[in-house]
């Protein structure tokens, strides 16, 4: 494959824009370097570049686009939007529909907030828990990521008893003060923090089921404890769906788990490919937030007309009979067969698999925290990324990720992928 323009593109990006890239996560940087692929056109599960190669994507933009790129029903709401003004800076009826959408499908959605991406949603549930519980510290998980606001950008301290560290240049070692962070699936050690610092923790945050450090489920019980804990000591336990919202079920992971939060973070796909975030929760709780209580948080795009009806148009494809089991199906056909090509040119992976999402790390032992997913051999990742793309096969540029399923995904595209990586698997073999 010729990545020609891409190339050119990259070192004029590289002049114009810090990085040549708009966010690291696009960077090659995870994968040992190398210039980003610079794509032109995304149709259907398909991705063009601007050399004219074609991909099957499984990056679906780090989880939004669900239901494949360019989805029919999903442009005819956002070309009526355009037609009709995309930001008019009063409300309009399109919140209140999409809110009552979210609501049903989301019951401890007792009130909602739009915002703009899940990085903002995140930021005012931890102002808000503040504002509700008048306490500051919050405990969080490694390895997960809450977008790029300061008090989620620090790194665990030494044991589940000590203070954060900050995980960015920029952020105080005050804001990293405010934060515990403890190993995911260790109740143990959750135990230990909330009783050393449950006095001064406004809310413990939490994905609930993982899709940062590749996909981890929680094990039985967990939640369940870290919220009656959380609770023992008048603490909010706040979820973070922005990635799981809507991926394996209409509705949120809170919904499968069933364990609710007192508040949600969404973002992704109920943006329907466009920008969007949304917090909500308990009503004692929501009403913190201005104009009706003492925490502020405002917005000059929040709940435009383009992204709620990109948004409404997107869950109006997702509740429709079949959309998960088909993810679930395709999902267990590509897990089941890549498990076969790895046992068959003996690399050992493991895969994480829920419906439509799955991450495979190059080790054999079983991944539940952190630690664990930072075990998968990074240079075995690297090379069958690049024998991927170069066969036509799209995936995110880093071991950490997922493979990201979408309603247009077929039966063919399916085969096709299983056959490049037949052919990775065998270069992988190679190299070992
Ligand atoms: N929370 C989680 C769980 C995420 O995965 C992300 C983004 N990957 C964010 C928050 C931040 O969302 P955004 O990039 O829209 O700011």
């Amino acid at each position: 494959m010729s990545y020609e323009k891409s190339v050119e593109l990259y070192n004029e990006a590289c002049d114009l824009i810090v990085g040549g890239v708009n966010s690291p996560s696009r960077s090659f940087k995870g994968v040992g370097g190398g210039t980003p692929v610079f794509m032109k056109e995304g149709r259907g599960a398909h991705l063009f570049d601007e050399d004219n190669n074609r991909y099957i994507d499984y990056l679906g933009a780090y989880g939004p686009i669900i239901t494949g790129h360019g989805h029919p029903h999903i442009a005819e709401a956002i070309n009526e939007a355009a037609r009709t003004g995309t930001l008019l800076g009063t409300p309009t009826k399109w919140e209140n529909v999409f809110s009552k959408k979210l609501k049903d499908a989301v019951p401890s959605l007792e009130k909602v907030r739009f915002v703009n991406s899940g990085t903002e949603a995140v930021m005012t549930t931890i102002r808000v828990a503040r504002a509700y519980t008048g306490k500051h510290k919050i405990i969080k998980f490694e390895g997960c990521y809450h977008g790029h606001s300061d008090l989620v950008l620090v790194a665990a301290g030494s044991g589940p008893s000590t203070l954060g560290s900050p995980d960015s240049a920029g952020v105080t070692p005050n804001i990293a003060a405010e934060v515990i962070t403890v190993p995911f699936n260790d109740i143990d050690s959750f135990r230990e923090a909330i009783d050393r610092w449950g006095d001064e923790t406004a809310a413990v945050l939490i994905e609930p089921i993982v899709g940062n450090f590749g996909l981890v489920e929680p094990e039985p019980g967990y939640l369940e404890e870290i919220k009656k804990l959380t609770h023992e000591s008048d603490s909010l336990l706040i979820f973070d769906e922005v990635i799981t919202a809507f991926r394996f079920t209409y509705g949120a992971a809170q919904n499968m788990l069933q364990v609710e939060p007192d508040m949600t973070a969404m973002g992704k796909i109920i943006g329907g490919g466009l920008p969007i975030g949304a917090y909500g929760g308990r009503v004692d709780v929501m009403e913190q937030v201005a104009p009706l209580g003492p925490a502020y948080q405002a917005g000059t795009m929040s709940g435009n007309p383009a992204s709620m009806r990109a948004g409404i148009a997107c869950l109006e494809v997702l509740e429709k009979d079949g959309v998960y089991d088909t993810l679930d199906r395709l999902g267990e056909r590509l897990e089941t067969g890549l498990l076969e090509q790895a046992e068959k040119y003996s690399i050992p992976v493991t895969i994480n698999r829920l419906k439509g999402m799955f991450t495979i790390y190059f080790t054999d032992e079983t991944v539940k925290d952190y630690k664990g997913a930072e075990r998968s051999n990074s240079e075995r990742f690297s090379i069958f990324f690049k024998e991927m793309l170069d066969r036509g096969v799209h995936l995110a540029p880093s071991k950490y990720e997922a493979w990201f399923l979408t309603t247009e995904h077929s039966n063919e595209d399916i085969e096709d992928t299983l056959e490049a990586s037949d052919q990775a698997f065998a270069a992988l073999s190679s190299y070992i």
